[in-house]
């Protein structure tokens, strides 16, 4: 009998039970109670943000955050292509127009690439940043922070100032990730750029089941957030609106388990470091290699992409085949700019992106996976090749 070892599950190790069983005991379970002001405290203290704002999901955050960043019909933003589709939709919801990016060997968007963009196809007019293609003002960039690894935030920061383009960090992969020295040395994955925005959905670092979180030192994004978010009231009592509002603020029984997730997020993130480092160091022993994060970071190691070049199956058959061993993997997402919705959409150079596309798989990275259920892995993993 083969085990089943899943990709990614979550691990309720903590006081979760207890303080949602709490905020039900006390009758908050909705979106109002103490657990939701509490959550956004100490996610803002972590990460040491001016300020948080929970809500609904990740995309939701992604959504509010091009809202109050302004960003409307007439804008273009750029974009990723290697990542996962939520990270470019809310660019559609607010009827933007994506420009897709490739990717650098971080898997994050290719600062060098970026940056020629905007010196070849764009002008620089009036302080805005105008597509040639186009004629569209693109207002800002929404940065990925992929599998936990960070983005190359100071070549795109760079970028950013001398065009006058906003940044949405996409951090809903890297809560944790942090630049350990450097010219943002201490400096939070999401905490960068002008705005944040993290997930706790089922298969992130930690989870409230579905939530997200938008962070930014700029108390007007916050506030605006915070108001956008709860329906637009400007009053409580006689239910005015000032504006169109969303049904997208986080519930206090979400909120409640995500302040017990977030008192292991240090505990998971070093069981992750450790599992990679298992991993790592028994696949190269037969020339596989997982792909690794920057060097002048502490990585949240919350995803990890094996390099199939290193094996004789090929991708496809390699999930198959691991599959059959009780194995779950998956390959990394389709590329964006090729989904239906996105395929007629402008592209600027994308090469990197399908190469990795073609070979990475991610591999089972749960916080509660053992020593042994790795050692499993890596061994079916070296024996493919040995048996060819
Ligand atoms: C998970 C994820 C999201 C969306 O988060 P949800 O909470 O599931 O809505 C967005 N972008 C990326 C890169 C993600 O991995």
């Amino acid at each position: 009998m083969n085990p089943f070892i899943p990709l990614s599950i979550p691990n309720f190790i903590g006081n979760e039970l207890k303080y949602v069983t709490d905020a039900v005991q006390a009758g908050w379970v909705s979106t109002g109670g103490a657990y939701i002001t509490k959550f956004e405290q100490v996610v803002s203290e972590y990460l040491h943000s001016a300020g948080a704002v929970a809500c609904q999901s990740g995309t939701a955050g992604i959504h509010t955050g091009l809202m109050v960043m302004g960003v409307t019909s007439e804008d273009a933003v750029l974009v990723p292509t290697l990542t996962f589709i939520a990270a470019v939709n809310p660019v559609m919801y607010v009827n933007a127009e994506p420009i897709f990016m490739d990717c650098d060997d971080s898997l994050c968007m290719d600062p060098v690439k970026l940056k020629l963009f905007c010196e070849e196809e764009c002008d620089f007019r009036n302080g805005q940043l105008i597509s040639k293609n186009s004629g569209r003002h693109i207002k800002a960039i929404i940065v990925v922070h992929v599998f936990g690894n960070m983005a190359d935030m100071e070549s795109i920061m760079a970028v950013a100032a001398m065009y006058n383009l906003l940044v949405l960090e996409d951090a809903t992969e890297a809560l944790g990730t942090y630049y350990s020295s450097g010219k943002f040395k201490g400096k939070y994955a999401g905490t960068i750029g002008d705005l944040g925005v993290y997930s706790f959905n089922g298969n992130k670092i930690i989870t409230t089941g579905g939530g997200g979180m938008l962070v930014s030192d700029n108390l007007k994004y916050l506030q605006h957030a915070r108001h956008l978010t709860t329906q637009a009231k400007s009053d409580e009592l006689y239910y005015t609106h000032d504006e169109i509002g969303y049904n997208y603020r986080m519930t206090n029984l979400q909120a409640a388990l995500g302040v017990a997730q977030l008192e292991q997020l240090e505990h998971f993130i070093q069981i992750k470091t450790e599992n990679f480092k298992q991993y790592q160091n028994s696949l190269a022993q037969d020339g596989i290699h997982l792909l690794t994060y920057r060097d002048n970071i502490r990585s949240n190691h919350w995803f990890y992409a094996l390099d199939t070049a290193g094996l004789c199956l090929d991708r496809d058959s390699l999930i198959a085949y691991l599959a059959s061993k009780g194995i779950q993997t998956r390959p990394v997402w389709g590329l964006i700019h090729e989904q239906k919705p996105y395929n007629n959409k402008e592209v600027y150079k994308i090469e990197k992106a399908k190469v990795f596309w073609q070979k990475v798989i991610n591999i089972p990275c749960s916080t509660s996976l053992t020593k042994s259920d790795i050692e499993y892995v890596t061994n079916v993993l070296k024996q493919i090749n040995r048996d060819e």
